[in-house]
C-alpha cells in the first residue's frame, strides 16, 4: 500500500522583551545562573503575577503577521505538572480560549504556492533550564537548575496537519522565522532556544482523509534536524505498518548523533494536565484600536515583498527570495535600486560580489552606503573603469567606505585614453610589432585584434578596446 506523510508543527518562540512576561526580570540570555529570578518567577508561595504589556504587543503583532483572528478576549490557564525546571509545578498557558485562532501561511515549494493553515496562536511562560552532569540525563549524577528562562515569554503557534514531508516542514519553518523576524516578535534564534519546534506525524493510506496515529519528536535542534528526524519518522512508521503492525501514539526524541528518533514515553492526554482557569490573573481583554494599531505598524510581509519585488523589479524567484529572506540585504537592494534602474545588473552585483566581500570582511550590508555602490556601477558602465578595477574598488568600499571617484583619482585607476595618455602606448605597440603592421597592411583583419591586445595588456585593460583600435588604424594608415 501506498502512505502519504501527515505533519503538524508545535512552534516555539521567545518573544523579545526585556523583561519576563509576570515580572520585572530581566530576560538578558547568557547571564550567571539564577541571576534574573525573583519570587515570582521562582513560583514563591504568596507571589502574584502581572502582565507585561509589551509582551502582549509582540504577541499581537506576530499573530497578525500570521493572519491568525486575534481574540478579543481570551483567558490563562494552569497547565499542571511537576518537573524541575518548573517551580510552581504549573505552568501559566492558554488553553481553550487562546490569544488567536486560525490563521495561515503562505509559502513556496518548488516554484508552487501552498497555503498552511494554522489551529491557534497562543501565549504561556517559558520553564527553567536543567544543566546534566553528562551529556544526557539518562548518563548523569546529577541536574543543576537554572531559572533565568522561567517566565520568559512564550507564544505558540500550533499549524493544522496540512505539511506533506519533512522538506515542506523545512521551507515552512524558513517562511515562518522570516515572517516572524519582520514582525519584530522575536530574534528567532534557534541557538539560544529562541525559536523552537516540535513535530507531529502520521502516515494514512494514499487519498484517505482519516488522521492515522501520531508520533510526536522533540529535540531537533535546526531546521534541517526537524527535516532530517521527520524523514526518519515516516520511514520507521511505513516499515511498522507495512508489516502489518500499528504505530502507538508516542514521544519520540531526535537523537543528532545517531541520526534516528528514539521513543520515549506514551503521550500524556491533555486530562492529564488539570487544566483549570488562572485564578490570579484576569481575562485578556483587548481593545480593537489596540489591535488596530499594531496592525497598522507591521512592516511589509515577506510573502507580499517576494511578490513585489519580483513585479517591481523583475527578479526571478530565487533572487527575489534571497532579498526577502535576508532583509537588510533586500533594503540594500531597494535603496539603490532607487538610484539606478538597471536592476537585473544591480540584482547581480549585489548577490554576488556585494555579498562575497561581506562574507570575506565579516561586514554588515548596513555599514555600505548605497549610493557608493552606484557610483560604482554607473562609472563601469560608462566604461570610466573596467570589471577588474571596479571589483578592486568594490572590496575597497566595503572595508573603508572610501568613495570610487576619490580612489580612481589617488590611485590613477581611471580609464586610459586621448592623445596624452593612450597614444604614446599606440606608437609603443606599433614599434614593437612591424611584422604585425605589415600583415595588417596586407589586408589580415586578425592582425589588428592582436595589435589592440597588446595595447589592452600594456595598459592593464584601462584603455577601451574602440578607441585603441580607432588610434591604431590611423597611426598606421598614415605611414
Ligand atoms: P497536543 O495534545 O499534542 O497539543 P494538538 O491537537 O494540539 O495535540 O495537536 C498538536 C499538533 O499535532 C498540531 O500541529 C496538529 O496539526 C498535529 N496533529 C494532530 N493530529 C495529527 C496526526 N494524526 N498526524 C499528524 N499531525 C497531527
Ligand atoms: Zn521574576
Ligand atoms: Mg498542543
Amino acid at each position: 500500500m501506498k502512505y502519504e506523510v501527515v505533519i503538524g508543527l508545535e512552534i516555539h518562540l521567545e518573544l523579545q522583551t526585556s523583561s519576563k512576561l509576570f515580572c520585572g526580570c530581566s530576560t538578558i540570555f547568557g547571564r550567571e545562573p539564577n541571576s534574573n529570578c525573583c519570587p515570582i518567577c521562582l513560583g514563591l508561595p504568596g507571589s502574584l503575577p502581572v502582565f507585561n504589556r509589551r509582551a502582549i504587543e509582540l504577541a499581537v503583532a506576530a499573530a497578525l503577521a500570521l493572519n491568525s483572528d486575534v481574540q478579543e478576549k481570551s483567558r490563562f490557564d494552569r497547565k499542571n505538572y511537576f518537573y524541575p525546571d518548573l517551580p510552581k509545578a504549573y505552568q501559566i498557558s492558554q488553553y481553550d480560549q487562546p490569544l488567536a485562532r486560525g490563521g495561515y501561511l503562505q509559502i513556496e515549494v518548488d516554484c508552487a504556492s501552498r497555503i498552511i493553515n494554522l489551529e491557534r496562536v497562543h501565549l504561556e511562560e517559558e520553564a527553567g533550564k536543567l544543566i546534566h552532569s553528562s551529556e544526557s540525563i539518562m548518563g548523569s549524577d546529577y541536574s543543576l537548575v537554572d531559572y533565568n528562562r522561567a517566565g520568559i515569554p512564550l507564544l505558540e503557534i500550533v499549524t493544522a496537519p496540512d505539511i506533506t514531508s519533512g522538506r515542506e516542514a523545512r521551507l515552512f519553518l524558513d517562511d515562518l522565522r522570516s515572517v516572524l523576524l519582520y514582525s519584530g516578535a522575536s530574534d528567532c534564534k534557534m541557538e539560544e532556544g529562541s525559536l523552537r519546534c516540535d513535530a507531529n506525524i502520521s502516515l494514512r493510506p494514499a487519498g484517505s482523509d482519516e488522521l492515522g496515529t501520531r508520533a510526536e519528536v522533540k529535540n531537533m535542534n535546526s531546521f534541517r534536524a526537524v527535516e532530517l528526524a521527520l524523514n526518519y519518522e515516516a520511514g520507521r512508521q511505513e516499515e511498522i505498518l507495512a508489516a502489518g503492525g500499528t504505530v502507538i501514539q508516542e514521544t519520540c526524541h531526535w537523537d543528532e548523533e545517531r541520526k534516528k528518533t528514539i521513543p520515549l514515553r506514551s503521550k500524556e492526554g491533555s486530562s492529564d494536565y488539570r487544566y483549570f482557569p488562572e485564578p490570579d490573573l484576569l481575562p485578556l481583554v483587548l481593545e480593537s484600536t489596540f489591535i488596530e494599531e499594531i496592525s497598522a505598524a507591521l512592516p511589509e510581509l515577506p510573502p507580499a515583498r517576494r511578490k513585489r519585488l519580483k513585479e517591481q523589479y523583475g527578479l526571478d524567484a530565487s533572487e527575489a527570495a534571497l532579498f526577502t529572506f535576508n532583509r537588510s540585504l533586500g533594503d540594500f537592494f531597494e535603496a539603490a535600486a532607487a538610484r539606478y534602474n538597471q536592476y537585473a545588473n544591480l540584482a547581480k552585483w549585489v548577490q554576488g560580489d556585494l555579498l562575497y566581500y561581506l562574507r570575506e570582511s565579516g561586514k554588515n550590508v548596513e555599514e555600505v552606503e548605497p549610493q557608493k555602490f552606484v557610483d560604482l556601477l554607473t562609472l563601469l558602465d560608462k566604461g570610466d573603469i573596467n570589471r577588474p578595477v571596479a571589483k578592486e574598488l568594490l572590496s575597497e568600499i566595503v572595508l573603508s567606505g572610501t568613495s570610487p571617484q576619490k580612489m580612481i583619482r589617488d590611485k590613477g585607476l581611471g580609464r586610459i585614453s586621448g592623445d596624452e595618455q593612450l597614444l604614446p602606448i599606440v606608437e609603443k605597440v606599433i614599434a614593437e610589432n612591424p611584422d604585425a603592421i605589415e600583415n595588417y597592411r596586407q589586408g589580415k583583419e586578425k592582425a589588428m585584434a592582436f595589435l589592440v591586445g597588446r595595447v589592452m595588456a600594456l595598459t592593464g585593460g584601462r584603455a577601451d578596446p574602440g578607441e585603441a583600435n580607432k588610434l591604431l588604424k590611423e597611426k598606421i594608415s598614415r605611414k
